[in-house]
């Protein structure tokens, strides 16, 4: 399976990255190794001093596709999960700043957190329009909506799509909303979906 990742998906998200909005999606790619699906405690990694939480809403795709039309992406997931794109924001800059891929801060082991997989029928809700966020310490520090999306869910996988063949388990996370910002060890990370606490994870 690959984890696909959007960037600046929310406008005031890109904002506060001092970033364009960007015109069409822009993805990126963690590795599998990744991967933390049991909520396991996220070790602060001893590479960097300024690792970040980005919370996102994630599609698990169902079923193969390629070039799938807008209209008809809806057929390939029918669920959603919450996740945290753990992101050492120090050597993400050092790389950016060289124009160089950023790949290991965003792919480092652990850096995708995935909660449990909740059927949208179950949420009764349209996936644009769940709201969700995360709490450190009990403090709120994120707060999204889908339908702030610039590009919705159905046009990232259709985009996406006529480049990289989707695959069943493929993950793609949607790109997250303002509040960004650092995390350190102690620290208790709540995330909540449509009132659902599908979230919890120790920083150690
Ligand atoms: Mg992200």
């Amino acid at each position: 399976m690959k984890i696909l990742c959007v960037v600046r998906n929310y406008a005031p998200h890109a904002k506060e990255m001092q970033s364009a909005i960007p015109t069409e999606p822009v993805f990126f790619m963690k590795p599998d190794s990744a991967l933390n699906p049991k909520q396991l405690p996220f070790f602060y990694p001893d590479f960097s001093q300024d690792v970040q939480h980005e919370l996102e809403l994630v599609v698990r795709i169902e079923r193969l596709g390629k070039c799938i039309r807008p209209e008809f992406a809806h057929k390939y997931y029918n669920s959603v999960a919450l996740g945290i794109d753990f992101t050492a924001r120090d050597i993400q800059r050092g790389f950016k700043e060289r124009s160089m891929p950023w790949l290991i801060s965003k792919g480092f082991d652990g850096s995708a957190v995935v909660g449990p997989f909740v059927k949208l029928e179950e949420l009764g809700k349209s996936i644009n329009d769940l709201s969700f966020d995360l709490k450190i310490n009990g403090e709120t520090r994120q707060q999204g909506n889908s339908s702030e999306m610039i590009f919705d869910v159905d046009h990232l996988i259709a985009y996406v799509s006529r480049f990289i063949t989707l695959r069943t388990g493929d993950l793609i996370y949607t790109g997250t909303p303002a509040g960004v910002g650092p995390v350190k060890i102690g620290d208790k990370i709540i995330g909540t979906l449509e009132g659902r606490e599908l979230l919890n994870l120790d920083i150690k």
